[in-house]
């Protein structure tokens, strides 16, 4: 059963995101409880987030955004204690309208699995972790498809991070007041159940220091920052996360077991789709929901 994260001096962990502030507005706390604990960490960013949005007040300076996003993401992991920080160059693809064809849900999945899997190999991660994407945004589905696709391939345990479901309703009624026609709301329900969560991690010794992170990322609006007291602490006071066993299913050709999973999944062609809770393979036809 792999239950847990390995969180000792020797291990590494791998955190693979869409853009800049995933790594801070998302798993910033995970990042700072496992530096805290020794484990060597890093961070895997596909896209520089050029087409977010700009804060108001914030004046873009020559380079262009995403220099200044890549320079926030650098300070902020550094805040973070993140050893390493890994560019895939490829473009942010915003959050509706046509994809580029060299933004990261533009390209085909394949050209971001071999780029992440460059990464990958270079860092030799025990595990690897990633926004499990159900905040709407859709580079973080396809960077978590890419994620579970090499950890797969390569016999690596794939975290997901997660946002709770239960948390994400006060947050969308929320923002209803504010702003009703916030692209969020047409999006449908967001968030993760709360029952399919299996682990949570008290990070509240690290508030303060997320809390700086976050603030590193200037030319952003963190999504946190309107949000009542208490609500923002149950937001970032503790880190949740899907197991790889909690998600664990039988493939199309049998494999059950999470630990033989990377090994026969290499040679049967199949992956795990998440967002579709199936698997699929690359050498046969399967018949959606094996359950
Ligand atoms: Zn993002």
């Amino acid at each position: 059963m792999i239950d847990t994260l390995p969180q000792d001096r020797s291990a590494r962990v791998l955190v693979v995101v869409a853009h800049p502030d995933d790594e801070t507005f998302g798993t910033g706390s995970l990042l700072l409880h496992l530096a805290a604990a020794g484990v060597t960490t890093a961070v895997c960013c596909a896209s520089r987030g050029e087409a977010g949005e700009v804060r108001e007040g914030v004046t873009v300076p020559p380079g262009g955004l995403a220099a200044l996003r890549e320079a926030e993401l650098r300070e902020a992991a550094d805040l973070l204690g993140v050893s390493e920080i890994h560019l895939l160059d490829l473009v942010d693809s915003g959050m509706t309208g046509a994809a580029p064809s060299d933004s990261v849900t533009g390209v085909p999945l394949r050209e971001l699995v071999r780029r992440l899997s460059q990464v990958v190999l270079g860092f030799r991660p025990d595990a690897l972790v990633t926004l499990d994407g159900r905040d709407g945004h859709r580079d973080h589905l396809r960077v978590r498809d890419a994620a579970e696709r090499v950890g797969q391939d390569l016999g690596i345990p794939t975290w997901l991070h997660c946002l709770p479901r239960r948390l994400m309703r006060e947050w969308a009624q929320l923002l209803a007041g504010r702003d009703p026609h916030s692209p969020y709301l047409a999006l449908g329900e967001l968030g993760t159940p709360d029952e399919t969560i299996t682990m949570r991690i008290d990070t509240s010794s690290h508030y303060e220091r997320r809390a700086q992170a976050i603030a590193l990322h200037r030319s952003q609006t963190s999504p946190y920052e309107a949000l009542p007291e208490e609500l923002r602490r149950a937001f970032l006071a503790a880190e949740h996360m899907v197991a790889p066993t909690g998600r664990t299913q039988a493939s199309p050709h049998g494999a059950r077991d999470p630990e033989s999973m990377g090994h026969h999944h290499t040679r049967s062609g199949c992956y795990w789709v998440h967002l579709e809770g199936r698997w699929s393979c690359a050498l046969v036809s399967v018949t959606p929901a094996v359950r």
